[in-house]
């Protein structure tokens, strides 16, 4: 392949045959798909969209792009891209640190992986190669204990871990995968496809190598300028100065309460009144706050490592009070301590849990307590923490109710004989913004390609009006223009999605820095146009993807809470989500019939030949 950027090398790994083969990419796929994401995607597509995601023949992708590992900020990422068992739709899910870079450094631009080992494994990658090795040391063990045991085995210089805990051995149907103790790849269930090949971990030993750009003269310019924009004190990102800097992604508790957009309680209500305050990151800051830890090649460092100073827990240390998770296993089982929350999202870590989708079935069996639906089932209060503790544990290792969460919020809610308490798309559970009161995230969940997602498309950019220097700015209580704003953002963040840099890059960057710095690494011509057209076939093959796999007509939905039951909180009162007239507006900037790519736009974007 004549691209540069890229090590043009892919491991392809065969668990049944205990075989490594090293491939090139073709250049066409490269050219049209990128990396990372897409590129996964198109793989994933290769493989055949009916696959069982849970098949020895399901294929498991940890991806590159073109930018990972280079000078270029926020470029620490790598994409899993897999079939989901949670949902049945193709999905990628993306973590930071360090790991991404040294896969590149090691030599790779990806690891594809697909059959079952006939006893535990974990990779071994380094020096452009991969190595299938003995796991039967580390099986059974926590994601902690397995980093550690690693640590100890090869030395912490140049080391990437990234591992599954019990969760994805026991096959819980959203375990993740977790990359040096705390960053998640946390969506989808790509940990529990893990576990059904029998793959403990990846494992990389790699000195820094960053790759040069192929057209060093415009690389200078290109990588300046998007610098300046992150340091751009107008901006979030702005070290030390930006809200994102400061309080980390969890500066958004008390903004999305205030205006009515938190859900809480199952999303029965818009706002956790002063809850928010207590495990917002203002509160995290004056009280646990320890450390900013970065990703590689980032000045923001939105990191949050905290340690808890009291109680039960006294002494435990974690990065990743998110967001999130902290709304997920706060606000949304009505739990106001913060020490608990961080508690509960560390074991999540440990476990190899999505904390995201961990806190949906917890809330429902609230729900159906406080309603009486538990039919014996014991029952679980809002806010009980210690309760939820050994909740977290018995879905983790399938224990009682455990065994009914571990298939996730719908099996949940179906349990309790009321399938409509889940919170979900497409099998998977909403995160932190109630679309009553940002009502772009209503169509963004509806339409994601990997079920319900604050990250496909992130309309609270232009809603909150975080987009680079504030220029755009919508109103969160309407809806019109809500669905092309929508595609605009899925199409955009396809394409950085695929190169592949951090989400939060969006709230200084936009298609024009990511088009001069992808031309300069890879040696092609690139604008902003292409940018969104590139992310626009991204976008593409993966709903034509979905469609195969028996996605049809009418698949973009919300659950009914949020079309029909108005918000009864400040900021959002009377509102619900008019959906419909969201996903009339979004196919029709599609181009899409009902959810379904028809093939003159599979052609138009050259997806089909
Ligand atoms: S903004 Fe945060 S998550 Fe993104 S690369 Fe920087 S430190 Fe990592």
């Amino acid at each position: 392949m004549a691209l540069g950027g890229f090590a043009n090398r892919i491991a392809h790994v065969n668990l049944t045959a205990g075989t490594v083969e090293y491939r090139g990419i073709p250049e066409d796929w490269a050219r049209k798909y990128i990396g990372a994401r897409g590129l996964g995607v198109r793989y994933m597509l290769e493989n055949g969209p009916r696959v069982d995601p849970l098949s020895p023949d399901n294929l498991l992708c940890f991806m590159n792009g073109p930018l990972t590992g280079t000078e270029a900020n926020m470029s620490g990422r790598m994409a899993i891209v897999t079939k989901s068992p949670l949902t049945g739709t193709v999905t990628d899910s993306h973590h930071g640190g360090w790991s991404a870079a040294r896969l590149r450094w090691a030599g790779f631009d990806g690891i594809l992986v697909k059959g079952k080992a006939s006893a535990p494994v974990y990779l071994y990658v380094h020096d452009d190669i991969v190595e299938i090795r003995d796991a039967s040391e580390v099986w059974g063990k926590g994601v902690h204990e397995t980093v550690r045991f690693f640590r100890e085995r090869y030395g912490e210089k140049d080391l990437s871990v990234i591992a599954i805990g019990q969760a994805g051995e026991n096959l819980v149907r959203f375990a993740c995968w977790v990359n040096e103790d705390d960053r998640a790849s946390g969506r989808g269930g790509t940990g529990c496809v893990g576990g059904s090949k029998l793959l403990k971990a990846i494992v990389i030993k790699a000195p820094k190598k960053m790759p040069k750009a192929a057209n060093l003269e415009a690389w200078k310019p290109a990588h300046k300028r998007a610098l300046s924009a992150i340091m751009d004190e107008r901006n979030i990102t702005s070290p030390r100065k930006g809200g994102l800097s400061v309080y980390g992604t969890n500066v958004l508790m008390n903004i999305t309460s205030t205006m009515g957009a938190l859900p809480t309680k199952n999303s029965t209500l818009t706002s956790f009144g002063p809850g928010a305050e207590k495990i917002s990151g203002e509160y995290v800051k004056e009280h646990i706050l320890v450390d900013d830890p970065t990703c590689h090649a980032c000045p923001v460092a939105c990191k949050k490592e905290v340690e808890i100073k009291e109680g039960p827990w006294k002494g435990l240390r974690m990065e990743s009070l998110e967001y999130e998770p902290a709304w997920s296993l706060g606000a949304n089982c009505g739990n106001d301590d913060v020490n608990a929350v961080a508690k509960l999202i560390d074991l999540c870590n440990d476990y190899g849990m999505d904390a995201i989708e961990t806190g949906h079935p917890i809330s429902i069996y609230m729900e159906a307590t406080e309603r009486g639906y538990t039919n014996g089932d014991g029952g679980l209060v809002w806010g009980d923490t210690m309760g939820m503790v050994e909740l977290v544990r018995k879905i983790a290792f399938r224990e009682g109710i455990g065994n009914v969460m571990a298939n996730g919020a719908d099996a949940t809610a179906k349990y309790f004989g009321h399938p409509e308490l889940a919170m979900t798309v497409k099998g998977q559970g909403v995160p932190a913004y109630d679309p009553r009161g940002l009502k772009g995230m209503g169509i963004a969940y509806a339409t994601s390609n990997r079920g319900a997602c604050h990250l496909r498309a992130y309309t609270p950019a232009a809603e909150l009006g975080v987009t680079p220097l504030g220029a755009l700015k919508v109103d969160p209580l309407a809806w019109k223009g809500k669905g092309e704003l929508t595609k605009i953002f899925q199409d955009l963040h396809a394409f950085s999605d695929s190169l592949d840099l951090c989400k939060f890059s969006a709230f200084a960057e936009g298609a024009e820095e990511y088009a001069a710095q992808y031309s300069a690494m890879v040696g092609v011509e690139c604008t902003a146009e292409d940018v969104l057209k590139i992310g626009e076939r991204i976008y593409n093959l993966e709903r034509y993807y979905n469609n195969l796999a028996g996605f049809g007509p009418g698949s973009d939905y919300l659950p009914a809470r949020f079309t029909q039951e108005p918000s009864t909180m400040p900021g959002s009162q009377g509102h619900v989500c008019e959906l419909d007239d969201m996903l009339a507006e979004y196919y029709a900037a599609r181009g899409w019939e009902n959810g379904v790519v028809p093939e003159s736009k599979l052609r138009e974007l050259g997806i089909l030949d």
